[in-house]
């Protein structure tokens, strides 16, 4: 609850309306810190002051409710989230929300349709690459890789036909076993969050939940039929400029990359993206932009393209019908078809 008391003091501190803007609307942001362990910023262009406070307390809403259910790390009071199914691993079927077995089931399709590079039962794998990461954060000198042994073991316990879902239950049939959605609930919260305050009346917003864009309508400002979304420098150091720019009206534009969670040991830098393969971090591309009108399937694709080849990648993409802009470590950028 502190945190909303919070974003509600930010809410109502933004606003401004710059000159372009047409029509009686305004231009107002709002930046949120905490979900999904990140920033998110909302744009929108809304008549009013007040319309834009009740846009971003759905958008936020919808966020922080999303953000509960997915949680792999905390418990909260009279919820079933996404840590009691991995805690019941083993144990017996726990009932959750709609919204739990549709995620679930997003997760499923995906590690069918990439060929096992999504695997949303890879919990043990990222939990050792997850202490590993935050252990070396806090004691930098003494940064290690987890061991390959253990990693091999966890990875015996990542089958995903060990999750079972019927009835509006979960359940994980292996005790070894649990989930992390990390790589599909941003885009698909975000989406939802904006579908919620178009449903309310928004026609013209962005949201940007940690690199998870969602571009709802134009900017009502003249002679601009879309939004420029632009593409970070993937540099580690902190000064990263843009590189490049990608319209977008009605559109998702996600951006995975290895420069945001990451750690370094002896000088070579890993980051939080893990290909199943080698259950190594995934090092090919400097990091992934993809944009798709759904904004789930944007966040999943990205992460996929981001272990993928760019061949494995291509034909994926045009499976659901999405673009990309891959950046490779020498900083070239290539796009899609
Ligand atoms: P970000 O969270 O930085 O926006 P992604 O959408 O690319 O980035 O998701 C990365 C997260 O997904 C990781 O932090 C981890 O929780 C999870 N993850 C990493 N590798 C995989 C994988 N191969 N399959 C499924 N989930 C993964
Ligand atoms: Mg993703």
């Amino acid at each position: 609850m502190r945190i909303i008391a919070v974003v509600l003091v930010l809410l109502t501190l933004a606003a401004c309306a710059p000159s372009g803007v047409t029509g009686g609307y305004g231009r107002y942001t709002s930046d949120y810190f905490g979900l999904f362990d990140t920033h998110t910023l909302f744009i929108a262009y809304t008549k009013t002051r007040e319309d834009f406070d009740r846009y971003g307390g759905i958008v936020y809403a919808e966020l922080e409710r999303a953000h509960r259910l997915f949680d792999i790390y905390n418990s909260y009071e009279g919820l079933n989230n996404l840590k009691t199914v991995n805690d019941n691993a083993g144990v017996m079927p726990v009932e959750v929300h709609s919204d739990i077995i549709e995620l679930l089931m997003f997760g499923v399709e995906a590690y069918e349709k990439t060929g096992g590079a999504i695997n949303i039962a890879m919990g043990p794998v990222l939990r050792l690459w997850h202490k590993a990461r935050t252990d070396a954060l806090g004691d930098p000198e003494n940064a290690r890789l987890p061991d390959m042994a253990e990693l091999s073991d966890a990875a015996l316990n990542t089958g995903i036909g060990d999750i079972v879902i019927d009835a509006g239950t979960v359940f994980l049939k292996n005790p070894g076993m649990s989930l992390d959605v990390g790589a599909i609930a941003k885009g698909w919260a975000a989406g939802v969050a904006m579908r919620a305050a178009e449903v309310a009346g928004l026609e013209s917003g962005l949201i940007n939940a940690g690199g998870n864009v969602i571009a709802l309508g134009r900017p009502m400002e003249r002679g601009r039929d879309s939004w420029s979304v632009g593409i970070e420098e993937p540099s580690a150091d902190g000064t990263r400029g843009l590189i490049a720019a990608v319209p977008a009206a009605d559109t998702a534009v996600v951006t995975s990359g290895g420069y945001q969670r990451y750690y370094t040991v002896d000088g070579v830098v890993y980051n939080h993206i893990i290909d199943p393969e080698t259950l190594m971090p995934a090092a090919r591309h400097a990091s992934v932009t993809v944009i798709c009108p759904d904004a789930a399937a944007a966040d999943m694709l990205s992460t996929a393209l981001f272990i993928m080849s760019r061949e494995r990648g291509e034909a994926l993409l045009e499976e659901w019908g999405a673009e990309a802009v891959w950046v490779a470590h020498d900083g070239s950028i290539t796009r899609s078809e």
